[in-house]
């Protein structure tokens, strides 16, 4: 049985990624991680290229390739060990995108989307708050309908590209309980700034931002979807973010993992290469079996998410979860078999180390992902129910 699931389309893809990485990214990222910049022609050059756009439709200015295609430039950033501009670039790429591609208007379409996918516009997915991260419902940015156009006003927390940002796919609150309504902000809105995070633990390179509306007047056109219907979208947009982010851990952990048997094949001590150690080739052993795990539930919940769309989510969670743990162990050990120098920047291990620890925390927790398995499995009836796609939602709405 093959298990490869990357075509030739997609190997061609990954080698054009592959030749933009060493050409444009690779002389630069390690300055850029120590200035925690991320220039903004990387995203004109992403989006020129055509990588952005891998997944989506052609009406949208997409390439209309299956969802192993975003998977293969997420495996050769991973590869790269650029963390933190690969979290930048999916954040624009595969955070507001779906939701404009999916339930946009035209003109959302044409201002933005289309604008975001070929580089020329950078786009944050806006939700968390400083007293609202995991706890969605509680957010409490507020949009007041003031008759012909809304109002805005509140902060955010934790925003990707947000200091760079020229949209958000905005969640504000608009009633009580679960009902939000999601915006698409343009940044030049009066009344809108922002603020870097600096000082993070990794994912230097990335732009973190806080975000603030101070009585924000948005036009009525602005909305997306449905008003009120805003939790569920996220909710189904959460799908694709999770997974990408899933399987985008399985590479950077493969990553670890080769540097770490490279360096147990050079490395001598006591007269013998340390991959000649029991300990040492278990413990490589034990990281391979680990990878493989891991690999083998990213790629069914990609298989998935391709036959059944957000329907997926519980097998994206426990492969959020799982990942998320896992290569945290296998990142680990690398460090420990590369010894002193593995606590350098030398070997690149350290970066991937910082910046994977993001991926028990971001884009939901290993916590909220067992919450939301656990209802799976207690309550079937209740998280169908959930689940249904926004398009049903908008449908029965
Ligand atoms: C670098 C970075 C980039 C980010 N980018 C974005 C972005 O682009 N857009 C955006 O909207 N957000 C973004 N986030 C925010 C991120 O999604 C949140 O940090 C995350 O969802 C967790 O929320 P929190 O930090 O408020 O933690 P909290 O929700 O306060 O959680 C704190 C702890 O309590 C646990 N906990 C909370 N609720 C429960 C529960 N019900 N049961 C058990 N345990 C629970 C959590 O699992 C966690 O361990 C980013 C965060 C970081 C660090």
């Amino acid at each position: 049985m093959n298990f490869n699931p990357f075509t030739d389309e997609h190997e061609l893809l990954a080698q054009s990624v592959r030749e933009f990485l060493n050409r444009e990214v690779m002389p630069h990222a390690a300055r850029w991680e120590k200035e925690e910049h991320c220039p903004r022609e990387i995203f004109q050059r992403m989006g020129e290229l055509g990588f952005f756009g891998v997944t989506y439709p052609e009406e949208v200015g997409g390439s209309g390739m299956d969802f192993w295609a975003a998977v293969t430039v997420a495996r050769e950033l991973s590869y790269a060990n650029v963390g933190g501009l690969a979290l930048s670039l999916f954040a624009h790429a595969y955070l507001p995108p779906p939701l404009l591609s999916a339930i946009g208007t035209p003109e959302q379409k044409e201002n933005y989307l289309l604008p975001a996918l070929r580089g020329e516009k950078i786009g944050s997915l806006a939700i968390s708050e400083p007293g609202a991260g995991s706890d969605v419902g509680g957010i409490r940015t507020t949009a007041e309908d003031k008759g012909d156009h809304y109002v805005i006003n509140g902060s955010k927390c934790w925003i990707t590209n947000g200091t760079m940002a020229d949209f958000l796919v905005l969640a504000t609150r608009t009633g009580e309980g679960h009902n939000l309504t999601l915006f698409c902000f343009d940044t030049k809105t009066e009344g809108f700034s922002s603020s870097k995070i600096k000082d993070k633990l990794g994912m230097h390179s990335s732009d973190t931002a806080e975000l603030f509306f101070d009585n924000c007047k948005v036009p009525k056109s602005a909305v997306i979807g449905h008003p009120g219907m805003g939790f569920y979208y996220i909710m189904n947009n959460f799908q694709e973010e999770r997974l990408i982010g899933a399987v985008s851990g399985v590479f950077a952990a493969e990553y670890a993992y080769r540097k770490a048997v490279e360096y147990s094949r050079q490395r001598e001590a006591f007269g013998r290469q340390i991959g000649k150690f029991q300990v040492i080739r278990h413990k490589l052993a034990s990281m391979a079996t680990r990878l493989e795990a891991c690999r083998s539930l990213g790629y069914r919940a990609v298989y998935e998410f391709i036959e059944t769309g957000p329907a997926a989510v519980g097998t994206i969670s426990m492969a959020k979860a799982f990942i998320g743990e896992e290569i945290q162990v296998i990142i680990y050990d690398a460090i420990q078999i590369l010894g002193g120098v593995g606590y350098t920047e030398e070997y690149g291990v350290a970066r991937t180390y910082r910046d994977m620890r993001l991926f028990t925390i971001g884009g939901g927790t290993t916590e909220i992902m067992y919450e939301i398995i656990s209802r799976l499995v207690v309550d079937q009836a209740q998280y169908s129910k959930q689940m249904m796609t926004s398009r049903d939602q908008a449908a029965v709405s």
